[in-house]
């Protein structure tokens, strides 16, 4: 099933999110729909707060459904290790319009379970470093742009609340 995603604002999207008790059959449920939702998007991750779902889990597939081995489902994800810095453009599902540079890690090795509750490390280079970065982000209720700083993000900010007040976000 097709989830809503919340948008910058929302909330939800602004709180840590829980660690997941166990990985159980609702769990189960909201990471088929995740998986779902990312594609319709499409996106190339999604984090479980995005859907209004505060718990720490998050999908991403770089390749968007196009190659099967490249899909990750983390829950409970923890940085083992983070180096190196990348500085290229970003986007967000919650934030439909928008891009801006944002300064990530250029590798980063994360620790946490499969969708089958069984530990997995996988390390991160380039953009999927910077999707881990992004993803965890949204598990500590951080959007790209609270990352932002001076003239970009109020522009960005000014125009999402001109959105909000015509109705159209
Ligand atoms: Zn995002």
């Amino acid at each position: 099933m097709i989830r809503p995603i919340l948008r910058y604002g929302d909330s939800l999207l602004h709180l840590p999110a829980a660690d997941v008790a166990a990985v159980d059959d609702n769990v189960q449920q909201l990471v088929d729909d995740m998986i779902e939702t990312m594609y319709a998007a499409p996106g190339v991750g999604l984090a479980a707060p995005q859907v209004g779902v505060p718990l720490r889990l998050f999908v991403i597939d770089l390749s968007v459904g196009h190659r099967p081995a490249d899909l990750i489902v983390m829950v409970n994800p923890v940085f083992v290790e983070r180096e190196g810095m990348q500085i290229e453009e970003e986007g967000c599902l919650s934030v439909p319009g928008f891009n801006a540079t944002v300064v990530r890690p250029a590798r980063a090795v994360v620790r946490g379970l499969d969708r089958f509750g069984n530990e997995q490390t996988i390390e991160g280079r380039e953009l999927l470093a910077r999707a881990f970065q992004h993803e965890m982000d949204h598990l500590d209720g951080t959007v790209f742009i609270d990352r932002l700083r001076g003239i970009k993000k109020d522009l960005i900010v000014r125009r999402i609340r001109k959105l909000k007040r015509s109705g159209r976000w």
